[in-house]
């Protein structure tokens, strides 16, 4: 038994839902389908999931934007008519709407959770619809009905593991099961969605739950590819990479597959394929547990911008005794969390996300580290982004680093900081954002020379 999940721009109109009808009538193992909100539907278009949000931000004490509602409306009116689906799903439609602004009004956080999570929501049900008209045993499956207990954080919502047992049930329904992506309901009753993108998310927990044997992701590019192709002209496509190097790329800024959706397959060892569902035929790109090294030691390179580094010294650091933990104690009570702590003898660097680090954030972890660790010297470096170099052949292969920093040397790129972590399944280097595409493109060649367009 398969899930598969269809992103954004795989459902954003009647002509991509006959596309997804197709592909699950294709394969009668395609027995859980997820969906996301209503995508894009050219490059100048706006996401279901922001319309929403704007919604939700318009919504006053007594009212809301009517034209931000109406937004929302049109896009599934679009697929209902072109499919000449029943008109009552309008009603509906509306009616859900209408039902979590009340619902929520008082609060500003629910409110933009239940509207957000309505994006998947009314798009389940019209696919339901969709395939029932087209004869299929088709059946809507709320969250709350799959067991997708979550965390009652908003916008972050994590998966319980109670969940798992629930979810396991769903096997007994006959028939194709549509599930809405991105939301879970909590213990409290709210609805909370997961982080931006979480269609990815909930259709890995689904797997994991039913234990199926492949986890299809359908989204709009034929494969995974080894660098970004908004930075390199037709990069080499991937065959096959492991739940490591996709994690490592997925958090660097391979935006394909979400970076926190592998946890739940990664357990069961369930493969991922991610395929394009405007060329179905394409043989896309599978992520697995192990795969056979084929003598090159890096798979794929990414980068991605927006980081900033709490530099500070110390004279004597390496001698004083819990400065590390006390810096992280500090980071950890002000709710600031870190990627990397790059560090020396006497100092070290805190790299963080700096969209952590806003209003009074920064100051306020400035002055307690200048206060509690009485550092010699201590600034903020913005502008930052990570560059990474990936793949499992790198911890049996001499000279990786040293074809990197020649690389770096080549685009005129200063390194601002390296790491390695002990796995060495990736290396990472700090670059200036200015840096960052030059860099990556003189990565390309030396690591994948004469490759352009092939495939792995
Ligand atoms: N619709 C949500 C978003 O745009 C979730 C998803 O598509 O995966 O982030």
């Amino acid at each position: 038994m398969k899930v598969v999940k269809f992103g954004g721009s795989s459902v954003a109109s009647a002509t991509q839902y006959k596309k997804v009808a197709s592909i699950i009538a294709a394969d009668p193992e395609r027995k859980a389908v997820i969906v996301s909100a209503p995508g894009k539907r050219h490059a100048e278009d706006t996401k279901t999931t922001d319309l929403l949000i704007r919604l939700a931000d318009s919504v006053g004490e007594r009212d809301f934007n009517e034209e931000a509602f109406q937004g929302v409306l049109a896009r599934y009116r679009d697929i209902v008519e072109e499919l000449e689906l029943d008109s009552s799903l309008m009603t509906e439609v509306e009616g859900h709407l209408h039902e979590v602004i009340s619902m929520y009004r008082q609060s500003k956080d629910r409110l933009l959770d239940g509207l957000k999570a309505s994006g998947e929501d009314l798009n389940a049900k019209v696919m339901t619809a969709y395939l029932q008209s087209l004869g299929r045993k088709a059946t809507y499956i709320s969250p709350k009905k799959a067991g997708m207990i979550v965390t009652d954080e908003p916008g972050n919502a994590q998966i319980l593991p109670e969940a798992y047992p629930e979810i396991a049930k769903l096997r007994d329904i006959e028939g194709i099961l549509v599930i809405p992506g991105f939301f879970g309901y909590s213990y409290e009753g709210n609805i909370v969605t997961f982080p931006r993108g979480g269609s990815d998310i909930t259709g890995s927990i689904i797997a994991a739950g039913l234990d199926a044997t492949e986890y299809e992701n359908f989204t709009d590019v034929d494969s995974i590819y080894c660098v970004s192709p908004k930075m390199v002209d037709k990069p080499r496509e991937l065959k096959e990479l492991t739940y490591r190097e996709m994690r490592e790329l997925a958090y660097s800024g391979f935006s394909v597959f979400h970076d926190e959706a592998l946890q739940p397959v990664v357990h069961k060892k369930i493969p991922v394929c991610v395929k394009n569902t405007n060329r179905p035929e394409a043989r896309g790109t599978r992520i697995v547990a192990s795969r056979e090294l084929d003598g090159r030691p890096v798979i794929g390179i990414a980068s991605d911008e927006g980081f900033c580094s709490i530099n500070m010294t110390k004279y004597l650091m390496n001698r004083e005794l819990g400065f590390g933990r006390k810096l992280l104690a500090i980071l950890e009570d002000e709710g600031v969390s870190y990627e990397h702590t790059p560090s020396g003898i006497d100092n070290m660097s805190v790299i963080v996300r700096s969209h952590q680090l806003y209003n009074g954030q920064e100051a306020r972890v400035l002055n307690r580290i200048r206060e509690e660790l009485q550092v010699d010297e201590l600034y903020v470096e913005r502008d930052l982004a990570m560059i990474m170099v990936v793949g499992e052949g790198m911890n049996q292969t001499i000279g990786i680093a040293s074809k990197a920093t020649q690389a770096l040397a080549q685009a005129g790129a200063n390194i601002k900081m390296i790491n390695q972590g002990s796995s060495e399944v990736s290396m990472m280097f700090g670059v200036n954002v200015e840096d960052v595409e030059r860099a990556v493109q003189s990565l390309y060649h030396i690591y994948f020379p004469a490759e352009v367009g092939q495939e792995a």
